[in-house]
């Protein structure tokens, strides 16, 4: 990318003293200062219903940093059919003009308004300042930029014309006719721009439904691509209850695709209720969901104690886990368990757990009251099952904030339910193998549980690496070879996973935007 002239955006690191960090204090003062007041926006025109919701910071739950209001389905409706209108008008405006508001976007995203949605990533998200700076700036800018430049790309291509003077061929991408919904999750304020974005940049428009609980960050967004230039009607701001959504957007006949990130249970409703419908629609529906994992680190005997160690406690803990890359079971030799068990305790005992405002904060609470009760629920399971020993970890408070510290368990069991579900939390579990098990223990990765999104395997030993690329090759959509499974850049990992952890449609690679046009094939003959 770098050679024409894209780049990811660099991540500002926020050292004392320095210029992001000042600007940065001062907009988490602002947002922290008020509760903000978000509206439904539809076809550029606010609405509030009597559904009053509000946002509060995980890591101190009694405050309120925005309220908002869900839309019914009545609304939901009149967003539909906005939508539909805007849909034929915006496809028509010519590539260059959509391309330049993505630039205008990312511009304004990457100077003017990046600590503004840090401030609010960081306390309506419960994510450090670092966490923050490479979500919701660099992934959300690299997304919005580098999914531009990808459609540049791809409209550059020219069917072949034997004989120009008799006929030429060539190709239109349109947006698909009816509208798109976008359901985002909480947990990367990137996610939400590039689900609602994307689509709308092919010609698109969009229904987008944010997560409750990612409100007021991915409220800026839709505010900055407003002032950016992209009309009213185009991307329609609609939080709403799940269920509601789900059921209304997918009874109208208009519906063109989901674009969706959260749970398997919840994709799996759509899904149903999209095939169920299907003799209703003027479109098939196009169906992307990326939808979580259960992902793993798995060591050779030959691997590098310390960079295992390390990655393992960045991708498990960073966030209190909950990247749906993130790491949660690991398989370790017995003949390194040792050094590794000493490295791990060592360093998750150095780890500060607080407040996001705190610069020298490592994680901080876990998103909400739900998310709170399941991962404890995980963490309850342990401390009764004769199976699991929790080696640190594994207390935790809802007092102020939904905090949890960082969990290690070893497992007896690896087909143990805490080795094959998602749990979504700080809570990492280790199996412990026989070294001359290798071959059967790698083979329990893959059939133990029905995620395949990442994993990362670590060793030295080449034959080792060989074989690791044959027996995972099902095991993970985004794989790593001596690095932790979470981080996954745009443009340079294009991002997600296969069987039960989604469609698989590669968020930041070249062809992602291509799943949300439905091209025209032109021969003109003279
Ligand atoms: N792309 C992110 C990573 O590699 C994870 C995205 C997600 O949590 O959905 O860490």
């Amino acid at each position: 990318l770098k050679d024409v002239g894209v780049m990811n955006e660099p991540i500002l690191s926020y050292r004392k003293n320095s210029e992001e960090r000042k600007a940065l204090q001062q907009a988490l003062k602002s947002t922290a200062a008020k509760c903000e007041e978000v509206p439904i926006v539809i076809g550029g025109k606010e609405y509030k219903t009597d559904k009053v919701m509000h946002q509060v910071m995980p890591h101190n739950h009694a405050h309120k940093l925005a309220q908002f209001y869900y839309a019914d389905k009545k609304l939901l409706e009149k967003a539909i059919k906005t939508a539909v209108e805007t849909q034929t008008k915006w496809d028509r405006v010519p590539l260059e003009d959509r391309l330049q508001i993505w630039e205008r976007a990312a511009d304004l995203m990457a100077g003017k308004y990046r600590q503004e949605l840090n401030a609010a990533t960081m306390l309506g998200q419960a994510k450090t300042a670092i966490q923050a700076e490479i979500d919701s700036s660099a992934e959300l800018i690299d997304f919005i930029r580098i999914h531009a430049y990808f459609l540049k790309e791809c409209v550059k291509y020219e069917p072949i014309s034997e004989n120009i003077k008799v006929t030429k061929n060539s190709m239109r991408y349109r947006g698909i006719d009816g509208f798109i919904a976008a359901v985002s999750p909480f947990n990367f304020t990137a996610i939400g721009g590039n689900l609602a974005y994307t689509p709308a940049l092919m010609g698109n428009a969009v229904l987008w439904k944010p997560s409750d609980t990612a409100l007021l960050s991915n409220w800026r967004i839709f505010n900055i691509m407003r002032e950016a230039g992209v009309p009213d009607g185009v991307v329609n701001f609609v939080p709403a209850d799940g269920p509601v959504f789900g059921d209304t957007i997918t009874a109208s006949p208009h519906l063109a695709g989901i674009n969706f990130t959260g749970s398997v249970p919840t994709f799996n409703r759509l899904w149903k209720q999209v095939g169920n419908n299907l003799d209703t629609y003027v479109n098939f529906p196009r169906l992307i969901g990326e939808c979580g994992g259960k992902n793993f680190h798995f060591v050779h005997a030959s691997a590098d104690v310390e960079s295992v160690v390390t990655s393992t406690i960045r991708s498990a803990f960073e966030y209190s886990g909950q990247k749906c890359s993130a790491c949660s079971r690991m398989y370790v030799p017995e003949s390194l368990w040792p050094q590794i068990k000493a490295g791990l305790l060592s360093e998750v005992g150095k780890l500060k757990i607080d407040d996001v405002q705190d610069m020298s904060t490592f994680t901080s609470a876990v998103i909400d009251d739900k998310a709170f009760k399941r991962i404890t629920s995980y963490i309850e399971h342990a401390k009764k099952s004769p199976n699991l020993e929790i080696l640190a970890g594994g207390t935790y408070s809802d007092s102020k904030g939904y905090f949890i510290n960082p969990t290690i368990v070893q497992s007896k069991d690896p087909k143990d339910r805490i080795m094959t579900e998602e749990i979504f939390g700080p809570v990492v579990t280790i199996y412990v193998y026989k070294d001359s098990d290798l071959q059967e223990t790698m083979k329990l990765v893959h059939t133990s549980t029905p995620f395949a999104l990442t994993g990362a395997v670590f060793g030295q030993d080449e034959d080792f690496i060989r074989c690791a690329l044959e027996e995972f090759k099902i095991a993970a959509g985004n794989f790593y070879i001596n690095d932790k499974c979470t981080g996954s850049v745009v443009g340079q990992q294009p991002f997600g996973g296969g069987r039960k952890s989604g469609t698989n449609d590669k968020a930041g690679g070249p062809h992602y935007i291509l799943r949300w046009s439905s091209p025209q094939s032109i021969k003109e003959t003279f």
